[in-house]
């Protein structure tokens, strides 16, 4: 899978793309990243400038749309895969598992990171992208959330994680769409708090069972919306 990233801080990714189970995916051949500097787009060969004033007044400043659509269109050229254009904002539609799974469909992502006021309305309008959120709050770029859309989708590419089945099994996922279950590791006891004995047991049917029962106590007690039916969940619903 190929992640065109349009941002105009490249530099702000050096660290993540370099750190385990992305890093790895990359060595792999199973993901690319290509990160391209907006700047680069600029018609102010001098101080390849790309914001502007708002029309209007107010506050901060402006990405312009000339230098937008011509490097999204221009990096779209470079590859024959179609691209899924994404447009990070705090406007957008708001990221969670289901989308990811859907996203992670795609051969080819490319995201555009907003900086200072955001986007000329213009690059909304002639580019039509995918708005997307990653919460109700509001970041200083569209870095942050591109890394976020990255690794969520990443770990669902086949053959990133090292078992599928734990990308089913996480919580909101495919398996049942609820919190995960409670996991414990070694030792079995510590400071009087014991691990449940049925997973001590090797009975893979009760421990099934229990983890079944312990993810809907769970999801019930923490994320009762999650319980509701969704449209999704029924084709027959409108
Ligand atoms: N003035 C904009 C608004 O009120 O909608 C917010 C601009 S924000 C300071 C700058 C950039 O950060 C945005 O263009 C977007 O790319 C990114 N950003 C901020 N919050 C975000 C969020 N919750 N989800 C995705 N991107 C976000």
């Amino acid at each position: 899978m190929r992640f065109d990233i349009v941002t105009l801080f490249p530099a702000i990714f050096d660290g993540y793309l370099t750190q385990s189970l992305l890093n790895k995916a990359i060595q792999r051949d199973l993901v690319e990243i290509h990160r391209h500097d907006l700047r680069d787009w600029s018609n102010d060969p001098k101080h390849h400038k790309i914001d502007d004033r708002p029309f209007g007044g107010g506050p901060g400043m402006l990405i312009q749309v000339q230098p937008t659509v011509e490097c999204v269109e221009e990096v779209e050229r470079a590859c024959d895969v179609p691209a899924r254009r994404i447009l990070l904002t705090p406007q957008g539609r708001k990221l969670d598992q289901r989308l990811a799974e859907d996203l992670a469909t795609s051969p080819r992502l490319l995201l555009m990171c907003g900086r200072y006021e955001g986007f000329d309305q213009r690059v909304m309008d002639i580019l039509q992208p995918e708005e997307i959120s990653v919460g109700d709050f509001v970041l200083n770029g569209g870095e942050v959330a591109a890394m976020i859309v990255v690794d969520a989708v990443v770990r669902l590419i086949p053959g990133v994680l090292g078992d599928e089945q734990s990308s089913f099994d996480d919580s909101f996922s495919r398996g049942n769409r609820m919190l995960e279950f409670p996991q414990y590791t070694r030792p079995r006891e510590f400071r009087g708090h014991s691990v449940p004995q049925v997973l001590l047991d090797g009975d893979h049917q009760r421990i099934a069972a229990w983890r079944a029962d312990a993810s809907r106590t769970r999801t019930a007690e923490r994320r009762r919306d999650l319980l509701e039916p969704t449209p999704d969940d029924d084709p027959q619903l409108p």
